[in-house]
């Protein structure tokens, strides 16, 4: 079974986000051995910098690219990337359209599908091809639990996938082309006017890394007693390349910004590595980080549940254990 897959593209208006290579990955993988396709749709400002970024996903795997340029798209939002992205559809007729589960793919899937009265599959995890049919693990009960759903009736089918659960798309994928303009066209259709119009953007100063798709991730809870233990932990994340995350527990206490805070209601995110540290383990906090590949976590009680869902656990005071490791890593470094 061939299927035609629409990958909607993200980008900081100069370089893509690595879920929108996560996600052309996955549409590559199910149209695998099949003469299914791979299209990708692409709004912004900019039409230099979006043919750069088409390029880049044509070189990774995509067949062809379609590109909405308007002021409108300065910022990307659901509302404005609509239009042009209904005239793609009603053009290329997608059987799945996958964007990344994040602030404007949370925003635009529900839309496109009601506009589309279509089904929608949020924070997917896991896509496999079985007896021709592609089905989508997601998980439910704040992690506690998968399940795998496909879909039925008419396509195009929706799907959000959540950031770091899939490998981005290689470049050997785009091997193939010798000519990339002739892939890429324009999504003539006009952004539809700001209803909501942002005012200013106060950007973060972070030390580079967004949570959502750190590798390595320090997190601290209230165990840390404050901002000045938080920069212990920085210390560990910036030996490990890493970057810093919270509980809620250490937000609400003022230890850090809630723009650091994991879990049900904060940010969810899927490292290589994750390290608790003076973090109970609430449910609403494991919603956010269940699915990090190795989980590290450091409490002084032996009893927090924490240690329930941990690959490794240490017992014992984190304001002695974070030092030790940082002091390792860096004779590792040196
Ligand atoms: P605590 O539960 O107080 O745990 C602190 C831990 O630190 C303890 O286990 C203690 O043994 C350990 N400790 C103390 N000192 C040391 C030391 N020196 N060395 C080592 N260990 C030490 N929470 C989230 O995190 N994210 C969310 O998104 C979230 N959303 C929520 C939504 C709702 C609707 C509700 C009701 C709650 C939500 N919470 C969320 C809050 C959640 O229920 C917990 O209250 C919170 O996660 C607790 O944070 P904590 O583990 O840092 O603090």
């Amino acid at each position: 079974m061939s299927h035609t897959i629409l990958v909607i593209a993200e980008h900081n208006q100069s370089a893509l986000r690595r879920v929108t290579l996560e996600a052309l990955q996955a549409a590559i993988d199910v149209v695998s051995g099949s003469s299914g396709t791979v299209h990708c749709f692409i709004a912004g400002k900019q039409e230099k910098e979006l043919q750069a970024s088409a390029e880049h996903l044509l070189r990774h795997g995509a067949q062809h690219c379609y590109l909405a340029v308007d002021e409108y798209h300065d910022s990307l939002q659901a509302l404005t990337s609509l239009p042009p992205l209904l005239v793609v559809i009603e053009d290329l007729k997608p059987d799945f359209i996958i964007a990344g589960h994040t602030v404007y793919g949370r925003e635009l899937a529900p839309r496109l599908a009601a506009r589309l009265a279509s089904g929608y599959i949020a924070d997917v995890t896991a896509i496999r091809v079985e007896n021709e049919q592609v089905l989508f693990t997601r998980p439910i009960y704040a992690g506690k639990a998968f399940e795998t759903r496909l879909f039925q009736g008419s396509s195009p089918h929706i799907v959000t996938l959540r950031p770091n659960n899939f490998l981005p798309a290689d470049e050997k994928n785009g091997e193939l082309f010798t000519d990339l303009s002739e892939a890429i066209s324009l999504a003539n259709q006009p952004a539809a006017p700001l209803s909501v119009i942002v005012e200013s953007v106060a950007k973060r100063i972070s030390k580079g890394i967004d949570l959502t798709e750190a590798d390595i991730i320090v997190a601290g809870g209230r165990g840390v007693q404050g901002s000045e233990g938080f920069k212990l932990l920085q210390e560990l994340a910036d030996e490990l390349g890493g970057a810093v995350g919270a509980s809620r527990g250490a937000c609400d206490a003022g230890y850090c910004d809630y723009s650091m805070q994991i879990g049900q209601t904060g940010k969810v995110v899927t490292p290589k590595l994750y390290i608790a540290c003076g973090i109970s383990g609430a449910i609403q906090h494991v919603a956010g980080m269940s699915q990090s590949h190795t989980i590290v976590a450091i409490n002084k009680d032996p009893e927090a549940p924490i240690f329930s869902i941990a690959d490794y656990g240490i017992v014992g005071d984190l304001f002695e254990i974070v030092p030790l490791l940082t002091a390792e890593l860096k004779k590792l470094q040196a």
